[in-house]
């Protein structure tokens, strides 16, 4: 509220009337109790005060000549800088039409004559107060909208950055995507042409040709699982990434796995084992090409951060809610601070022991993508020195219950 209002000496008062003894009453009351009170015997004065200094409240006579109280306080009411000044009408008359045209005409209240000095101070200081609480609150309302407006700018700022962002977020997966198709046509090709030459369809080769031709092939072998990886993450990025079930032999597609990876094992050597403990036969619906890309990228790694020792694969499952697959290695191992962020995008462990062997970072941030898409979780345990597994669990009720669906198909 208005810190004046507290103290009296700083408020001002225009009493406006024609009979001077009365004037005089209402100044002495209202000095009495601290009011700064300006005197003033007409309308014609009482406006050019007001139009001086404005006061904080005004007590105007009605029945004055030249200019009544009326017509003063009618202009005052139609000049937007005085409107808010309260009029406390005084006068003799007790006619109902005069107090509701004293109302209508923008007056607050309404003081018979003769007046008695504990009424006059008690309408004056409530309509003080009122006034004092009207124009905070219509200050307060003023902030509101300004901070209305401010709110809605911000807002329209953030939205205009998201639509920016996204803009070059689609902009950036569409270099990505069309970048990485631009890559797998002449990679093919230069795969494609070095197999036939190292078949000798041009005629026989030598063996460094040979150990050329299979450093070429295995280049581009890691340059088109980069451009892979990076498409898949790229489909991630806009949600792109589909599943197709179909219910297949864990078994079967293990075995082709396991063989697969075997010639890098053994390259290294490593040995590599599978070992599948299941209640019934392994039977499960899933989309098949995502499990086997998941079971490659884990195998891969644990091919790649280990020197000695092996790998084992190992599937299993009580029959019950869940299956599981766990890849199990006795490698470089991790520390449990690297743990917490291997599986966000482009993320690898720093230091010289990952570098050497190469890689994007996006193995197993796909592997997690994947896997959470397929309703399961994925999680790592580790030693520094020792080896990691990465365990992976799936609900064996969807699995189930698709099968059955399709079995009734
Ligand atoms: P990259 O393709 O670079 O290997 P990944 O996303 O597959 O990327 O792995 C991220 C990082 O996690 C790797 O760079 C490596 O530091 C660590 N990592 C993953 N698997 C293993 C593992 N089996 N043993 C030790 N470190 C691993």
């Amino acid at each position: 509220m208005n810190k004046h209002l507290l103290d009296q000496s700083s408020i001002d008062i225009l009493a406006v009337d024609d009979t001077r003894a009365n004037l005089r009453l209402l100044t002495s009351i209202l000095t009495e109790q601290g009011y700064n009170v300006r005197p003033v015997p007409n309308g014609r004065l009482a406006l050019s005060s007001v139009e001086a200094k404005p006061p904080d409240l005004i007590l105007l006579d009605i029945d004055m000549p030249e200019m009544t109280g009326f017509e003063v306080c009618e202009r005052l009411k139609a000049d937007e800088r005085f409107q808010d000044i309260p009029v406390l009408f005084i006068s003799v008359l007790s006619d109902t039409t005069d107090k509701v045209k004293a109302f209508s005409v923008g007056g607050v209240d309404y003081i018979t004559k003769p007046f008695q000095a504990e009424e006059v101070l008690a309408r004056v200081q409530t309509h003080l107060a009122l006034n004092a609480m009207q124009q905070y609150l219509k200050k307060q309302n003023v902030l509101l909208q300004q901070e209305v407006i401010e709110r809605q700018k911000a807002e329209k700022g953030l939205i205009a950055m998201r639509d920016q962002a996204l803009v070059s977020s689609q902009l950036k997966d569409e270099i990505l995507s069309r970048v990485s198709h631009e890559l797998r046509t002449p990679l093919s090709i230069i795969l494609g042409y070095s197999d036939i030459l190292r078949e000798g369809a041009y005629g026989p080769i030598l063996k460094e040709q040979d150990q050329i031709l299979a450093e070429i092939m295995d280049s581009s072998q890691k340059l088109t699982r980069i451009v892979d990886e990076l498409l898949t993450q790229a489909e991630f990025e806009v949600n792109q990434v589909r599943l197709e079930n179909t219910v297949f032999d864990l078994n079967v597609l293990l075995s082709r796995v396991e063989a697969q990876m075997r010639i890098l094992a053994e390259a290294k050597g490593l040995a590599i084992q599978t070992e599948v403990d299941w209640k019934d036969s392994p039977v499960i619906s899933g989309d098949k090409r995502w499990l086997e890309h998941i079971l490659i990228n884990l195998i891969d790694n644990a091919i790649k951060f280990t020197k000695m020792g092996g790998v084992t694969i190992k599937c299993s499952s009580n029959g019950v809610e869940f299956w599981c697959v766990q890849v199990k290695d006795t490698g470089i191992g991790i520390s449990k601070q690297d743990q917490a962020r291997i599986f966000e995008p482009f993320d690898q462990v720093d230091g010289s022991t990952t570098r050497p062997y190469g890689g994007m970072g996006l193995g197993l941030s796909i592997v997690h993508g994947l896997t959470k898409l397929m309703g399961g979780t994925i999680m790592v345990e580790s030693e520094i020195g020792s080896g990691s597994t990465f365990r992976i669990t799936f609900p064996l009720e969807a699995s189930k219950k698709c099968l059955i669906t399709e079995k009734r198909t």
